[in-house]
């Protein structure tokens, strides 16, 4: 889950790391009224869940309340990469002398988290990354021992940056570390970390992503989800408890199991089609799911055809059968299905098909040539 920047400062601070004084606004009055308040020169921040919101007009400076007003009004409403501006974050604006970057993300090759130091803060770390690595100095975690300060001062040595900052910055990254680990976080960055021109070190922008499957340990987080930025179909499997991802073709896939279901994907494929979408309706699932599924899957207007591919274990074949037919009952169902059962009473599942016009298949190959067939027909 992706929060916003303000939403990010607001842990960061929790943990005691500096950031500039500030509030949220939804309206330009809201802008000038937070602008009036800090009494100096602001910066206005849109707040949506992408980066280079500066490079895209999303930031912009403003000397005094009026200044702040309009600028806001600007921002509010703005489309930036797809996405509508609905808020903006005013704060004090500061002198900056140098733009450093802090991260830590997890390393899934190396099963580590991994902490990241630059100089070259400021811009996307992506681009520094790809055009000079070098820049940037990475130190991998061991789970079992922690960051250590030695880590940290050798990261931000290695790095470069100014020697005067170090202590300061060492802080920073103790403060990002636990709130890394604390909140399941899978991202936890700081870009640009700002050295001012007085040479006190303030978070300027704050980034924090949190793994999806930790969400239930922190039910005061739930509170940051804001579906309306994610997909819609998408949102509405989360609240129905479904397992799925949107893919962008035309054939609705429905199994389950995971890997069964991205086998299915490759069939599709391979067949000379493309997968509408990833769905895992589990083990053991019960008619109520299947049918909820399927109802999912056909709101997405794209899908031309449906593939329902049930591997008969704790779920039951005959089980399955019911809740397509039950499911093809409860929406108004316009394209073609093949069902591919086996196992567990997938026999008396066909039995029960047999009397409606969803076509049957017995292997996967099979299925995926059959519904590609009928889709793009
Ligand atoms: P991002 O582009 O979406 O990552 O947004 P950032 O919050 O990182 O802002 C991008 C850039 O805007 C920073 O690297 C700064 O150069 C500039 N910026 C942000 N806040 C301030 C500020 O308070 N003062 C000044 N002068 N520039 C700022
Ligand atoms: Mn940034």
């Amino acid at each position: 889950m992706k929060i916003h920047e303000y939403q990010a400062k607001q842990i960061f601070a929790r943990y005691g790391v500096p950031i500039p004084a500030g509030d949220v606004a939804s309206t330009p009055a809201e802008a000038r009224a937070i602008a009036e308040k800090i009494g100096k020169r602001v910066v206005v921040k849109s707040q949506v869940h992408v980066g280079g919101r500066g490079k895209a007009g999303g930031i912009k400076l403003a000397s005094n309340p009026d200044e702040a007003e309009q600028v806001a009004s600007q921002i509010l409403g703005m489309d930036i990469k797809g996405l509508t501006v609905e808020k903006v974050l005013v704060e004090e604006a500061c002198n900056i002398a140098q733009e450093y970057y802090l991260g830590i993300t997890l390393d899934r090759a190396a099963q580590k988290n991994l902490l990241m130091v630059s100089a070259a803060g400021g811009i996307d770390i992506e681009e520094v990354a790809e055009s000079t690595p070098e820049k940037i100095a990475r130190i991998h975690i061991d789970p079992a021992v922690g960051l250590r300060e030695y880590q940290m001062r050798q990261a931000l040595f290695s790095a470069g940056i100014e020697r005067t900052a170090v202590n300061g910055a060492v802080k920073f990254l103790k403060a990002l570390y636990k709130a890394y680990l604390d909140i399941d976080c899978s991202l936890a960055e700081i870009n640009p970390l700002v050295l001012t021109g007085e040479g006190t070190l303030i978070a300027a922008d704050a980034k924090i992503n949190i793994d999806d499957n930790a969400l239930y340990r922190h039910p005061d987080l739930a509170q940051f989800a804001e579906e309306g930025e994610d997909d819609p179909i998408e949102a509405e499997a989360h609240r129905r408890g479904l397992q799925y991802v949107r893919l962008g073709g035309e054939i609705g896939v429905i199994g389950n199991g995971a890997g069964l279901v991205m086998g299915t994907l490759d069939e599709v494929k391979d067949a000379g089609g493309a997968p509408a979408n990833f769905l895992d309706i589990g083990g053991g699932a019960k008619a109520e799911v299947v049918a909820n599924a399927l109802d999912l899957v056909l709101s997405d207007p794209n899908v031309k055809g449906l593939l329902f591919n049930i591997f008969g274990g704790i779920t039951r074949g005959d089980e399955v059968a019911r809740g397509i037919i039950e499911g093809a009952k409860r929406v108004d169902v316009k394209v073609p299905i093949v069902v591919r059962l086996t196992g567990t009473n997938a026999e008396e599942g066909r039995e029960i098909l047999k009397s409606t016009d969803l076509v049957p298949a017995e292997t996967m190959q099979e299925a995926a040539a059959k519904i590609v067939e009928l889709a793009y027909r």
